[in-house]
């Protein structure tokens, strides 16, 4: 079994003018698919390998695939997070509502941080809202890339991609602008949920 690409939950136009088309297309249909490609061309060469039994550089090959998966991983998280134009934005309610104001204080304090952690991600990453189950509390964890400085086995409730190739046609180097629109188009009846599974 391999990886797929999944399929928006809402057509390429929905979420404008937060985010184009162009820009939501070539995200999902190009940079997406390319993860979903590389982890599965990975499994494959692992697959040959060991058939064969011939040698593979273990650890690239594994740093490899973790870039891959959690490329992979966190887009199909971040379509579910994103809603429709109109849709979506506002403020949370219900359990997340309560969550975020026990931890944080309130929603516009929560805002900031997370607004800030994806303001200030080195290079390519993610800022996300995680959910640490010792503790019950939310976390905001920054992800570089894909794969660097996540918490093991804390569940993601909501991600912002702020790789380049997420604004760049809508925004260029303007990140801040981008950040400030995501937060029109955020799905949190989607993130509710998500909390409520933990
Ligand atoms: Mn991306």
């Amino acid at each position: 079994k391999f990886y797929v690409l999944p399929k928006l939950p809402y057509e390429y136009n929905d979420l404008l003018p937060h985010m184009s088309e162009e820009q939501l297309w070539i995200h999902h249909s190009k940079h997406h698919q390319a993860y979903v490609n590389g982890a599965n061309a990975i499994l494959q060469r692992l697959d040959k390998a060991r058939k064969e039994g011939t040698d593979i550089d273990v650890k690239s090959t594994l740093k490899e695939l973790s870039f891959n998966i959690g490329g992979h991983y966190l887009h199909s998280l971040f379509w579910g997070n994103l809603a429709p134009t109109g849709k979506g934005g506002g403020k949370p309610s219900g359990a997340l509502d309560d969550a975020i104001a026990k931890e944080f204080g309130s929603f516009d304090r929560f805002k900031k941080e997370f607004s800030q952690a994806a303001l200030s991600v080195e290079g390519s990453g993610w800022a996300a809202l995680s959910y640490c189950m010792q503790t019950n509390r939310p976390i905001i964890m920054q992800v570089e890339k894909h794969n660097m400085n996540v918490y093991p086995a804390f569940r993601i409730l909501m991600v912002l991609d702020v790789f380049e190739h997420a604004y760049y046609i809508d925004y260029k180097n303007e990140r801040a602008k981008f950040v400030e629109a995501f937060w029109n188009i955020a799905n949190w009846d989607e993130v509710n949920k998500r909390l409520e599974k933990v």
